[in-house]
């Protein structure tokens, strides 16, 4: 393991920010601490990193127990969402000024900046001043002087934050790249469920100072251990007593299935490549169902059509759906 917390708590006046946390992060790995605002994701961040320290519990770093280690022992590099970047300083200086500190030789830290500065897709701004870069540009001018200093452990803090929608999916994908080519344990805190599910190999959901949840993006979405994992990592609606994913359940023109519920579609909306339908069953609910424009068209469903509502068992839905369009009907499984 890279980076050990155990029993953490951490207490402000009487509010507890984080209560009794535990988590192993493996060597290597790219981690998500996902949750929303106000869980305790950037006070965990802080702790690991020695910027601020436990009420009780430890940190252990690379097999060092790092619980009392001064910030500036502990070999880690961080990112903000608001870095502090040295204004009058050139891109390549700020990137150096971790290396000129610790009295690198003038080759080594010339050589290893502009190794950093290609890593990082900046080498042709290296002599501009940070105000003359975008947004996107000065985050990544952060990550790599992050790295200058070869910290076992990196930590960003809602890095792409302050980003537009488009810039941030960019740097989430490179971030990705990034990270299969230096390999270094990162810990990315974001709120955005997305963000987590794309970038990360795994995900620590925390949410009033617990851990809800640790696990890959896939076992999150497909086996929350709670209703607040899964109301977080997506969409959910209820049918009949079950709470289900909008596109888990299947769509019928018929009664078919035992169990299916009757309802009339009352809204359709198409959202891209899908299509949300809001359907008002029997029993008075109103259900998220989310079907492909193509399953839409195939079932002939327009606002009024009647419909038959089943759970489908994670990829059954598609069987289903074509063995009523007509296809090779498919007995659903047990
Ligand atoms: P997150 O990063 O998940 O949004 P934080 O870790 O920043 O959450 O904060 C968790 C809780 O602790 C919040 O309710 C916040 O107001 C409180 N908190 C954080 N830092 C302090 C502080 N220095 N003093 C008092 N309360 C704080
Ligand atoms: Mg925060």
């Amino acid at each position: 393991m890279s980076i050990e917390v155990r029993g953490v708590t951490k207490t402000f006046g009487d509010f507890v920010a984080l209560d009794n946390v535990s988590v192993s992060l493996p060597r290597g790995q790219l981690t998500a601490l996902l949750g929303p605002s106000g869980g305790g994701k950037s006070t965990l961040l802080r702790i690991i990193a020695g910027l601020d320290t436990a009420d009780s519990g430890s940190i252990e770093i690379e097999g060092v127990d790092a619980t009392r280690l001064p910030a500036q022992k502990r070999n880690v590099g961080f990112v903000f969402q608001h870095y502090a970047v040295f204004k009058h300083l050139t891109v390549a200086r700020n990137v150096a000024f971790g290396l000129e500190i610790r009295k690198r030789s003038k080759r080594e830290v010339a050589e290893r900046v502009d190794e950093l500065l290609s890593l990082v897709h900046l080498s042709q701004f290296a002599h501009r001043l940070p105000a003359q870069l975008s947004g996107g540009q000065r985050q990544r001018m952060a990550l790599a002087r992050a790295l200058a200093v070869e910290p076992s452990v990196l930590l960003l803090d809602e890095p792409f934050g302050a980003l537009d929608a488009k810039v941030r999916k960019e740097l989430r994908d490179w971030l990705r790249r990034l990270h299969d080519e230096v390999h270094v344990t990162t810990v990315f805190v974001t709120h955005d469920q997305e963000e987590a599910m794309e970038v990360a190999d795994e995900i620590v959901v925390i949410n009033d100072g617990r851990i809800e949840q640790v696990g890959t993006p896939d076992q999150l979405y497909d086996e929350p251990a709670n209703d607040f994992v899964m109301g977080f990592l997506g969409e959910v609606t209820t049918l009949g007593t079950v709470k289900i994913r909008p596109h888990d359940i299947a769509v019928s023109p018929t009664p078919g299935l035992a169990g299916a519920i009757r309802g009339t579609v009352d809204r359709m909306l198409r959202v891209g490549f899908e299509v949300r339908l809001n359907v008002h069953t029997d029993q008075g609910q109103d259900v998220t169902v989310r079907v492909t424009r193509a399953q839409a068209r195939s079932l002939g469903l327009v606002e009024g059509s009647e419909v038959w509502l089943t759970p489908a068992p994670v990829g059954l839905h598609a069987v289903l759906v074509s063995s009523m369009a007509g296809a090779t009907p498919v007995p659903p499984t047990p």
